[in-house]
Order: C-alpha cells, then structure tokens, then sequence
C-alpha cells in the first residue's frame, strides 16, 4: 500500500535507521530475516529483494492515509480531529470484575471476551501488558479467563502484530485485534496490500488511544534501580495536573515524574499523527479525570453492529460524553498532529518532505502554523 514499493534494504535505511520504527511487529515473521529482540527489529541479513512486502507493509513508508480511509470508509474523512466517525460516548464494562480487572472501564476487554463468546471472531489477539521481564507481548485468545490475563496497559511499545502474523499463518480464520493507532495503521495496510490478502481474516479491529511509547531497554534500566520491574501489576499516567506516572506492584505503589521518563519515548512517537485508531472499527481511550470509564468511538458498521449487539446484551453500559470532555479530546488530538507535522517538518525542512506521511494540501494547510 506504500506509493512506491521497495525492499528489506529501503526499509533498514528509511525506517530503522532513521528510528522510525514504532515496533508495530508488522514485519516480522513474514520473511525469516527480520527478528525482534525485545522492541527492537533488526534485519538480519539483507535479502536482496528489491520490492518486499515488509515495505510495502510498515506504517512509517510513505503512507496515503486518504487511500486507507477510503478503503476502511468508502468515503474521505469528515473531520480533522478524530477522524471518520459514526457516534461518540462513554462505555464501560457491565460486570464489576471486568472493571476492576481492566485498564479504566474494562471496555475493550469487555468487548473481546463478548466477541468471542458469540462466535464474532474465532480467536482475538490481544497483547500481556506485563510479561516476562517487564515485556509485553501477543497472545491469541478465546476465553474470558485468557482475556482478563491480558486486561490494563504497558506503556512499553510491543510487536503485537507479529502474534497475528503467526497466528494467520497457522490458518486461523475470523481474528480480531486490538492495538495501537500505529499497528492499526500497519493492519490496514496489510489489508490493503498487494502481495497477498492474508490480513483479511482480520475481522474486527479495536484501536487503543494513544500519545506516546516507551523503549523497553531504558524504561527497564530506569525501574530497575527503583523496584523490581518483574512484580509490576499496574501502570497508569492520571489526568494533569499529576505528571506522573504511577507503577503498582503486588506490594507497593510509586509515583515517577513524566519528566524523568520522556527521554524514553520512542522517537517516532514524535512525527506519529494519529492519537484515537482513526482506521479502526471501534477505538477505546481513557475520560479524563473518571477513572472506571472509557471514551469509545464507534467508527463503522461492523464495529457499529457489534457495539449494539454487546449493549443489547448488557454487556456495556454507555453514557453521553460531556461537551467539554469531546472538545478537550478533538482539541488532544489537532494537537498531536500539529506537533508530528512540525516535528516532520522540522527534520526535513521542507513542507513538501512528511517522511512518511501523505496528506492532501488542504489537510497541511490546516496543520501548518499560520504565517
Ligand atoms: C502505549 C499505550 C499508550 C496509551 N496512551 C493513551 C493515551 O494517551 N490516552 C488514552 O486515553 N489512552 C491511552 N492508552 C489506552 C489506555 O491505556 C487503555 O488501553 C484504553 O483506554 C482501554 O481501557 P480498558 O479499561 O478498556 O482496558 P482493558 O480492558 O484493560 O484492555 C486493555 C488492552 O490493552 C492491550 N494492551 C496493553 N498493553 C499494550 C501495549 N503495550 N500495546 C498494545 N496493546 C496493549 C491489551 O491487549 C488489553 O486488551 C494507551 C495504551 C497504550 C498501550
Ligand atoms: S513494519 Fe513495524 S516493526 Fe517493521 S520496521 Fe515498520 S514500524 Fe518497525
Ligand atoms: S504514539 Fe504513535 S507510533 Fe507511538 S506507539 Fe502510539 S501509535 Fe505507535
């Protein structure tokens, strides 16, 4: 899906190299030379291909978002903001335990233990934010009892998408995924590739919110002289004014300031534009300020169905979302991609240069300082 299509070497120099590389797991596992150690994607040895479809694939290779969004919607995108969307609210899981178990309202483990319960997707991958080592990583899950161990988040960037590359692999019909707006972005991609169809067996999408990753090895060295990253059971970053990040263990609970950790961030954080899963079917973020509730975007009709189906059932509870809560978050979001294009820009020194991104000229307008 990338306007020009080239290989595993345009891929190391383009996107490793120049620290591009969001760790989306996209690449690996479909060619025997790309591996993941960790957050990190190496290519082991040059393949010689000259047009692959690890390229053609990544979310960081130059990307016609308009393309995707016709793809995704059959229509061009709407709004600037928040992207292409059928309805706005609140959500959260119904039953406690869910709630309680899960990151904020438990809503996106809410949904996938419902959709595979009814037969919606055969299996859904998800991503354990906490496992070996403080790592978090992809498993492919068909039980409420699997999808609660995979319940709360890792601000770690994990390569979820190489779970899903084994998983279609071995033939598995009917997924569904849950992920970032970068792995989002690489699924649709792979979706809308022309070297094979496989990821459309990708039934239902669920994009989590988001600002910002962290790199593996530094966070890890940072934690290890506080605690034990090991006996981690929760992180979470409250509302402003905090500025903190807040680390649970099974003992103990402490407060580190953001500031101490956003040398961490992945720089590709930095030109990333999307902070709500703009290709998703449904994206789930966090309401500021309430805790045991998510903000859920409803985006197309399959994701729309599905949503009913599960209130229908008393599986999620919704309520409208404030006025003011909806413009603080279209407000986030303009943000980000202001800040990614003048970042981008900053690098290239040229409007016409976006790295990665294609915008049409109207859409750059509007992102552009004004002169
Ligand atoms: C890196 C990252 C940054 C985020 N930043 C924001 C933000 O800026 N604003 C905001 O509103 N929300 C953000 N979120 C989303 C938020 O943390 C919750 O995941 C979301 O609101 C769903 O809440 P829940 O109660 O439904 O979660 P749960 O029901 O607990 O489900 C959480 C799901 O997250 C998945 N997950 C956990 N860790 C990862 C990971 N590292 N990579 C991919 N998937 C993972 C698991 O598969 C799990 O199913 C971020 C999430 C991540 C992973
Ligand atoms: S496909 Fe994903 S993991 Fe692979 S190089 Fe691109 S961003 Fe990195
Ligand atoms: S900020 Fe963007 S690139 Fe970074 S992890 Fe989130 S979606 Fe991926």
């Amino acid at each position: 899906m990338s306007e020009q299509i080239k290989g595993p070497l345009d891929l190391e120099r383009e996107v490793l190299k120049r620290q591009l590389c969001t760790s989306c797991g996209a690449c690996v596992g479909i060619c025997p030379y790309i591996k993941v150690i960790k957050d990190r994607v190496v290519i082991i040895e040059p393949c010689g291909i000259t047009e692959g479809k690890c390229y053609d694939i990544c979310p960081r290779t130059g990307t016609n978002l308009g393309a995707l969004e016709q793809m995704v919607f059959g229509k061009p995108v709407e709004e600037l903001a928040l992207g292409s969307l059928i309805s706005i609210e609140m959500a959260q899981a119904k039953d406690g335990k869910v709630r309680s178990a899960g990151q904020y309202g438990g809503l996106v483990s809410a949904l996938s233990m419902y959709a595979t319960k009814t037969g919606d997707v055969d299996s859904f991958l998800l991503t354990k934010p906490f496992g070996k080592d403080f790592m978090p990583g992809s498993v492919l899950v068909n039980s409420a009892p699997e999808v609660l161990n995979c319940a709360r988040s890792n601000y770690i960037a994990s390569p979820t998408l190489a779970g899903m590359n084994q998983a279609l692999k071995k033939g598995k019909d009917r997924l569904g995924v849950v992920g970032t707006p970068c792995q989002v972005l690489a699924l649709r991609k792979m979706q809308a590739s022309r070297f094979d169809g496989i990821a459309e067996k990708v039934g239902l999408t669920i994009g989590l919110f988001c600002t910002w990753a962290l790199s593996y090895r530094e966070l890890f060295q940072y934690l290890k002289g506080k605690l034990d990253p090991a006996l981690i059971t929760r992180l979470d970053i409250p509302p402003p004014p905090a500025n903190t990040l807040t680390i649970t263990t099974e003992t103990t609970e402490i407060e580190i300031p953001l500031d101490d950790i956003r040398e961490f961030i992945k720089p590709t954080c930095r030109v990333c534009y999307d902070m709500t899963a703009e290709l998703a079917d449904i994206s789930v973020g966090m309401v500021e300020g309430i805790e045991d509730w998510n903000t859920l975007i409803v985006r197309t009709e399959r994701g729309k169905k599905f949503v009913q189906k599960a209130k229908k059932a008393g599986v999620i509870g919704t309520e409208p979302l404030e006025k003011a809560r909806l413009d603080h978050l279209r407000d986030a979001s303009l943000q980000k991609k202001k800040r990614a294009v003048a970042e981008i820009t900053g690098r290239t020194k040229d409007v016409k240069d976006l790295l990665y991104l294609r915008l049409r000229d109207e859409v750059l307008k509007e992102l552009l300082p004004k002169a």
